[in-house]
């Protein structure tokens, strides 16, 4: 039978509870546990698909095609068990379905109402996760603050499934806050007193209080909050700040945070193992050199739109064993003038994106990097833009755009599907079964890689990747595009949709677009054999050519 340990945060937001969720979930995996970990949001959105990532930050997609919150990536970083649809769910989804029963008559009448028909919801929501995959324990981390009306039902709903599955199958960890006050020179205890408290009202008592502080907290602040959260002593565990999230499974072990869990569980387990997290943190610690990436995007001034992108770019920074600095560079600053200026960066990533916005910069980018033999990663939009400049000048087709950015361009090469018609009106390679146009293409998709390509070199026969986009290369260009010179290395076979585009080694010693997203893939364990090829140019290419690295680059705004 499954065990569940529910994670609520308290006083604000943002204060790593998603960290702590995994790290937990990686400490008792370490002890030999089968564990999953499950996120509940209390937004009506139904998934964070139409959210803004300046809002909500990225948008992080499993196998299984789901759109999902971004704590679900940290999950995937942390521990062995793979996401998908089941692991996050938002109020939005519950009343969706409870509506939907209310139409059916599935409810035969009763009045409904959010106890007990939405808390029920919530619970076999919850339970249909952890029965997926079979786990010893799910760890189950409600978004939002305690207090905040929106997540009220959802702590009612797993207040509710602690009762009936009783004291031994549950365990509640609180995650809060313990500000220091610079004037008083003080760690203050108060908000996190209140927020135990407004718990406890609620009907939970936490069984441990992960106190998020700047720096430890010390052993008569930690009484102080046991006596009045009713948490002993044990229970009150501080996190603190520090340089690397993967820092934070032996900061929590070391304080008994997973013995606790253990014996209130009654886990009999082997003690936890630790050593490949020390491991870890010992290699992010001791690079032996450096490498300086440009990150030509939009959504630059925050590093969580792009978190899974960072993660791979790191992993394969650690796997090169060199410490990657990366240049936010916003498209909408770089000119045909400034774009000189990238040649103090050893390599050029150009990221997913939508819209029309910096989409100029992004093409000068590309054509910089291809020009000047500088390592270029495109990514789905950044395979976009690198195949429209290819278009435009290397093969003569002018005004190549994506239907996207101009609907109404002469030269099409980026188009929905539904928009690669042959001179007839009649759609080419389309699929009678397939309903791709104008929808997303999401979650994980095989093709067969060319022999003989840098995509093979990395890849091998198959490629199986992510994806999250609408516009795919048209097929209707691509013999003009290979004749002069562009290698379509990964097509999809059924539908003809372009996976991976590369320059052949002749004319670059390593330029390639891809039409999926390879970081949501990555872990910190290998890193990513993409990212690590990448890096791993980047860091020949600064040997080559030693350029000079200043910190700033002039004329282009770089964020970070
Ligand atoms: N906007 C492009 C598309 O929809 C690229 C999307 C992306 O980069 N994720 O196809």
């Amino acid at each position: 039978m499954t065990k569940f340990v529910f994670v609520t945060g308290g006083v604000v937001s943002s204060l790593g509870k998603g960290i702590a969720s995994a790290s937990l979930a990686a400490i008792l995996e370490s002890r030999g546990l089968k564990v999953t970990l499950i996120k509940l949001d209390p937004y009506l959105n139904v998934d964070p698909g139409t959210m803004s990532p300046f809002q909500h930050g990225e948008v992080f997609v499993t196998d299984d095609g789901a759109e999902t919150d971004l704590d679900l990536g940290h999950y995937e970083r942390f521990i062995e068990t793979r996401m998908g649809k089941v692991n996050n769910f938002t109020t939005g989804q519950i009343y969706k379905s409870v509506l939907e029963k209310e139409r059916r008559g599935d409810y035969l009448g009763k009045t409904v109402q959010v106890i007990p028909h939405v808390t029920n919801e919530i619970q076999e929501f919850v339970l249909r996760a952890a029965a997926a995959t079979e786990v010893d324990v799910a760890i189950v981390e409600i978004g939002g603050t305690v207090g905040d009306i929106e997540s009220l039902p959802f702590l009612e709903a797993v207040r509710q499934m602690s009762l009936k599955l009783g004291p031994n199958n549950t365990a509640f960890v609180h995650l809060s806050y313990v500000p220091w006050i610079a004037a008083a020179g003080e760690l203050k205890t108060k908000p996190t007193q209140h927020t135990a408290q407004k718990l406890r009202e609620i009907g939970i008592q936490a069984d441990a209080l992960l106190c998020r502080a700047d720096r430890p907290i010390p052993q008569e602040e930690r009484s102080k909050i046991s006596l009045f959260s009713n948490v002993p002593e044990w229970g009150v565990i501080s996190m603190w700040d520090v340089d690397t999230v993967y820092k934070v499974p032996r900061m929590l072990h070391e304080q008994g945070l997973d013995g606790l869990i253990c014996d209130r569980l009654r886990l009999n387990t082997p003690p936890a193992n630790l050593k490949r997290w020390d491991d870890l943190v010992y290699e992010t610690g001791h690079p032996q050199s450096e490498v300086n990436i440009a990150m030509v995007g939009k959504y630059v001034d925050l590093s969580d739109s792009y978190k899974s992108l960072n993660e791979a770019i790191r992993h394969a920074g650690m796997h090169n064993h060199a410490r990657v600095k990366i240049g936010y560079i916003d498209s909408e600053t770089i000119t045909p003038e400034n774009v000189g200026q990238l040649g103090k960066f050893d390599a050029v990533l150009v990221p997913g994106g939508f819209g029309k916005r910096g989409i100029e910069g992004k093409i000068c980018a590309a054509r910089f990097a291809r020009e000047n033999k500088v390592p270029y990663l495109g990514i789905c939009l950044g395979m976009q833009v690198a195949t429209i400049e290819f278009a435009r000048h290397v093969a003569h087709l002018a005004d190549a755009n994506s239907t996207e950015f101009e609907p109404d361009t002469p030269n099409p090469v980026i188009a929905l599907i539904t928009e690669w018609k042959d001179k007839d009106g009649t759609i080419k390679t389309r699929d009678e079964n397939s309903d791709l146009g104008g929808t997303m293409r999401l979650g994980a998709q095989s093709s067969d890689v060319a022999p003989d390509t840098l995509a093979h070199s990395i890849y091998g026969d198959v490629v199986t990747e992510r994806h999250r986009h609408r516009y795919e290369a048209n097929v209707n260009y691509l013999d003009t595009l290979r004749r002069s010179g562009l290698v379509i290395s990964a097509l999809t076979q059924r539908e003809h949709l372009t996976e991976i585009v590369e320059l052949p080694a002749a004319t670059h010693p390593w330029f390639m677009g891809v039409q999926f997203h390879p970081e949501f893939k990555s872990t910190p364990w290998s890193g990513h054999p993409l990212f690590n090829a990448f890096i791993a140019a980047a860091l020949r290419h600064r040997d080559q050519a030693a350029p000079d690295h200043p910190a700033a680059v002039a004329n282009l705004k770089v964020v970070a």
